[in-house]
């Protein structure tokens, strides 16, 4: 369904600059108004064109010179657009967000997720924060920056992105391959997921809002594991079966617990939340998990950021009840740490066995970059204008963005999409999540947030 304000003037600088915080709520919604669902399957996935040629029109209303690419397949659209800032010479900012969302099944939800209903003081919809909420925010600030005649300090490259959910195959992978030029001079970049507020309860009794930047990213690892062995008649003494081999090994795999790894960004973490929180965790004692899950549905994510992860998903063998198969297979989702890719592959090595063989279907590698440095001095101070008794604390983040495509460049990555949220809010299950929406209030104070970061940044 396209949005109802998608018939614009051409290209014509607005007379009054556009105002972003009045903007981003109907432009969030207006965006959750595409279905840009990413099916991950080529022939199904469409509605990004239609999405990325509307952000074009509105980048060129306000006298952007806005690029539309495909990436490698026809209406994987993406969008680039550059903001001129005051020092040419310094490198550039590139701020990223992908416009396609996940499926979403409409009986399931209140509302419908392709709606953009702002209700309750929400704005309810696929995509409200992952990440069309972001997606608004750039977008509005943008035109704001552009119709002003605003000067950054340095250039800021706007990307609205194809193929994020499918792992940025027909994204930004493929932009990174084929048209780097793109990215030409671009040496920091922002995105998801990050700059969204945890309240707990302070040692001092009151509650303190961290904000949680992401620095770094496990690994994105799928593996395959097959084992070989005879073939035969479902009825007769047989003790060479290939799906009892594979079912074993699976089955230690997925019951296994990788050793407890700190690295940087989670040490800070835990150290800021020992500081800032009433929680006592001692990140040597077993209990962790435990003390972990008083922060809520973040509990999971975080969670998953102290080991390497093994999770067994898909299983395939046999075709007929009484045909023993010569092959079963196995796709195991993988989620390293940075520095841990040799030891976790020894580790699997010796869970599965001599007659199970692996091979990676997917690797994407891990990074890890240090919090400190003018960016993060400038998120930091974005966030402080805006709440003063904010904190901002970097974490690592279990799952993958389109981040691990840009780092690949030597372009260093932070997840900074600042959204301040209700106490209450579990927000970590929204992502992908029935009835996902995004608080009015986050939106206006992440407009506000980002156009301090960007003007300082
Ligand atoms: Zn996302």
């Amino acid at each position: 369904m396209a949005p109802t304000d998608s018939a614009l003037p051409d290209s014509v600088p607005s007379a009054a600059p556009t105002i972003a915080v009045d903007e981003v709520v109907e432009t969030v919604s207006a965006l959750i108004r595409f279905d840009t669902s990413n099916t991950g399957e080529l022939a199904t996935t469409k509605g990004e064109a239609d999405c990325a040629h509307w952000v074009q029109e509105r980048l060129e209303e306000v006298g952007y010179e806005a690029v539309y690419v495909e990436s490698g397949a026809p209406r994987r659209g993406n969008v680039f657009a550059t903001l001129p800032g005051a020092d040419r010479s310094r490198g550039r900012l590139l701020v990223h967000g992908h416009l396609d969302v996940v499926p979403a099944e409409p009986g399931d939800w209140s509302v419908h997720p392709f709606s953009g209903a702002v209700e309750d003081g929400y704005v309810w919809g696929r995509g409200a924060v992952d990440m069309k909420d972001m997606c608004g925010i750039m977008l509005a600030l943008a035109r704001q920056l552009k119709s002003s005649g605003t000067v950054p300090p340095r250039d800021i490259v706007f990307a609205f992105l194809a193929d994020e959910e499918a792992g940025g195959t027909y994204g930004s992978h493929w932009l990174v391959e084929h048209r780097p030029d793109l990215f030409e001079g671009v040496t920091e970049a922002v995105g998801e997921v990050g700059g969204f507020s945890l309240t707990v309860d302070a040692p001092g009794g009151g509650k303190k809002r961290l904000y949680l930047i992401e620095s770094a990213e496990k690994s994105l690892a799928w593996m395959r594991l097959t084992a070989k062995a005879r073939a035969g008649h479902g009825s007769f003494l047989h003790d060479d079966n290939a799906v009892t081999i594979l079912a074993e090994a699976v089955a230690r795999l997925g019951r296994h617990r990788f050793p407890l790894v700190l690295t940087e960004s989670v040490t800070e973490f835990l150290r800021a939340l020992n500081e800032e929180s009433t929680f006592d965790i001692d990140p040597d004692q077993p209990d962790l998990a435990t003390a972990l899950g008083k922060i809520g549905g973040l509990a999971r994510i975080v969670g998953a950021t102290l080991r390497d992860t093994a999770n067994p998903t898909m299983l395939k063998a046999g075709y007929k009840a009484n045909v023993i198969p010569q092959t079963a297979e196995a796709v195991v989702d993988c989620r390293v740490l940075p520095g841990r890719q040799e030891a976790f592959e020894r580790e699997v090595d010796e869970l599965i066995g001599p007659d199970v063989t692996r091979e990676w279907v997917t690797k994407l590698e891990p990074y890890e970059t240090t919090f400190d440095g003018d960016l993060v001095d400038a998120m930091n101070a974005a966030i402080l204008a805006y709440d003063a008794d904010g904190r901002t604390v970097p974490y690592m983040l279990s799952g993958g963005t389109d981040a691990k495509a840009f780092a690949k460049l030597g372009i260093r990555c932070f997840g900074f999409a600042p959204l301040q949220l209700p106490e209450d809010l579990d927000f970590a299950a929204l992502f992908h999540g029935v009835d996902e929406r995004v608080p009015v209030d986050a939106l206006v104070f992440g407009t506000n947030v980002f156009e301090h970061f960007l003007m300082h940044s």
